[in-house]
């Protein structure tokens, strides 16, 4: 895209402005996010020592996996182009004590300055809501330091993912709101490789997140037909 500055979805940031004053209750429709935290931090630490590292958060939202970061002895950078949601993560910084310099810009815009900046980029939960996901993956490839490592989770497509992660999750649990997730932009895993193969990024491993509806509890499995994160290095 020759103007990156336009791959933002002005519908989806405002989808995330209209509920930030309740990202930090583990109850709201971010109680999803807050549930796989520990997963997704987990997973990143088996990859990266996070101890003083230098780690850009990109669509961050109000700073759920940010602040577990920064708990985790990384220097922590986070953007998004959303204000409210940024507005909520500095406000809980007074809560937690925790240092994230949170700042409201594009990943392509932010990569054309801090260009090789970060030993680690995270990008969780994002790239489904973007018009170019493609062009998120090169500039998240752009901030990284050559031998340093990448995270990017999203939503695979296909009749499963569906079924769990639309009918399942928005229509019958009622776990997010309806409309919070478009299937046509889900990602399979093949799709990613592809669009990490052109950044010049290479696969360390694949993981994916399972939701059990009875227990209500997420775990990470082989099995990558839904929710999945992939760790990347350059
Ligand atoms: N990564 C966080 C939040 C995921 S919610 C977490 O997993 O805990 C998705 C976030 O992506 C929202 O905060 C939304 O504002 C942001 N977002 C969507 N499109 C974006 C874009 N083009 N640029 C930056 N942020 C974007």
């Amino acid at each position: 895209m020759t103007d990156q500055a336009q791959n933002v979805d002005p519908q989806e940031i405002a989808k995330f402005e209209a509920l930030a004053s309740r990202w930090w209750d583990p109850t709201s429709e971010f109680k999803p996010l807050h549930d796989i935290n520990p997963l997704r931090l987990g997973f990143i630490q088996e990859h990266v020592d996070l101890t003083g590292k230098t780690v850009v958060d990109v669509g961050c939202g109000g700073g759920i996996l940010s602040e577990g970061l920064a708990r985790s002895g990384a220097i922590v950078s986070a953007i998004d182009m959303g204000k409210a949601p940024l507005d909520v993560a500095k406000l809980h910084l007074l809560e937690s004590n925790l240092t994230v310099d949170y700042q409201q810009t594009t990943v392509e815009d932010f990569a054309d300055s801090h260009s090789e900046q970060f030993d680690v980029v995270t990008c969780m939960e994002m790239l489904e809501h973007v018009p170019d996901p493609e062009s998120v993956i090169e500039a998240c490839s752009r901030l990284v330091k050559p031998g340093g490592v990448l995270f990017f989770s999203t939503l695979n497509r296909n009749p499963k993912s569906y079924f769990f992660a639309i009918i399942g999750a928005e229509y019958v649990l009622n776990m997010l709101p309806k409309g919070t997730h478009d299937y046509q932009k889900f990602i399979k895993p093949s799709e990613m490789a592809r669009m990490a193969r052109s950044a010049d990024i290479s696969l360390m491993a694949l993981k994916g997140m399972d939701y059990n509806p009875f227990s209500k509890t997420y775990s990470l499995t082989q099995n990558v037909d839904v929710n999945y994160m992939a760790c990347y290095s350059k």
